[in-house]
């Protein structure tokens, strides 16, 4: 039986003389592996042949190893992402934590489409780097079970957001009178960084990316979505290491 599926290569492999293992973010399925014999051969009209980061429609048929391409057809090759080693490097900071957090259905459509609209605004170069890196960040992981309750205080269930801490280990707010007498730690939050959190979580995917933030707000917003996603999965992202050398 063939099975027709589309998805972006989050990962591949050089396997034998011109085969490649591709690693695949589907809407249907989440993560699967694919086999593409004779990997170059396997060119579009355009001449792209599948590789990291483009978007693809794949005919797949199943044998005893797996999933083996029958045919593939390259949708989008994201060529402002590739031709540049910045947007590349956090492109594939974006692969390794969509594989270590490996969405699953029904959640994996939206990760999809969230993960297509951060390469897509990374290649037009139309917003900034780091937004669209804590956008990534914390949507993904709210995708995966590991979404902060930022609503109002933990404990006074009041919403006052000149005035809240933010405690990573447990993803809650606390106000400061309550973090006094509760709770130690936590990190100060500026009301700009509050609401773009906020909107990033609890936004719906079409509004996502439609928010303003200032300079000096979204560096400290960068460094806690950071620190959240460190923290909570805790792995060594080497294409994280990668990207922050090159600044
Ligand atoms: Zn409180």
């Amino acid at each position: 039986m063939k099975i027709s599926i589309k998805g972006v290569v989050v990962k591949e492999v050089n396997y034998g003389e011109s085969d490649k293992i591709l690693t695949v973010l589907t809407a249907e399925d989440g993560i699967i592996s694919v086999i593409a014999k004779r990997c170059r051969n396997l060119k579009n009209k355009s001449g792209a042949s599948p590789q990291l980061l483009s978007y693809c429609s794949f005919l797949l048929y199943e044998s005893k190893r797996g999933y083996i391409v029958n045919e593939c057809e390259v949708i989008e090759v994201f060529w402002g992402v590739i031709n540049d080693l910045k947007t590349l490097s956090l492109a594939q900071y974006f692969c390794e934590l969509t594989l270590v957090l490996s969405p699953e259905s029904p959640n994996s459509a939206d990760f999809l489409k969230l993960f297509l609209n951060c390469i897509f605004y990374l290649s037009n170069k139309n917003k900034d780097m780091l937004l669209i890196k804590s956008i990534f960040e914390m949507r993904s992981m709210s995708l995966c079970g590991y979404i902060p309750n930022l609503v109002s205080c933990n404990k006074c269930k009041k919403y006052n957001p000149e005035r809240i801490k933010f405690f990573i280990s447990r993803g809650i707010i606390v106000c400061t009178d309550c973090s006094k007498k509760y709770l130690i730690g936590g990190h100060d939050i500026a009301p700009g960084v509050l609401f773009a959190l906020r909107h990033i979580i609890y936004s719906p995917s079409e509004k996502l990316f439609s928010f303003k933030i200032s300079d000096e707000c979204l560096k400290k917003l960068s460094a806690i979505s950071e620190k959240y996603v460190i923290y909570h999965l805790d792995t060594d992202f080497k294409s994280l290491k990668f990207y922050k050398s090159l600044y």
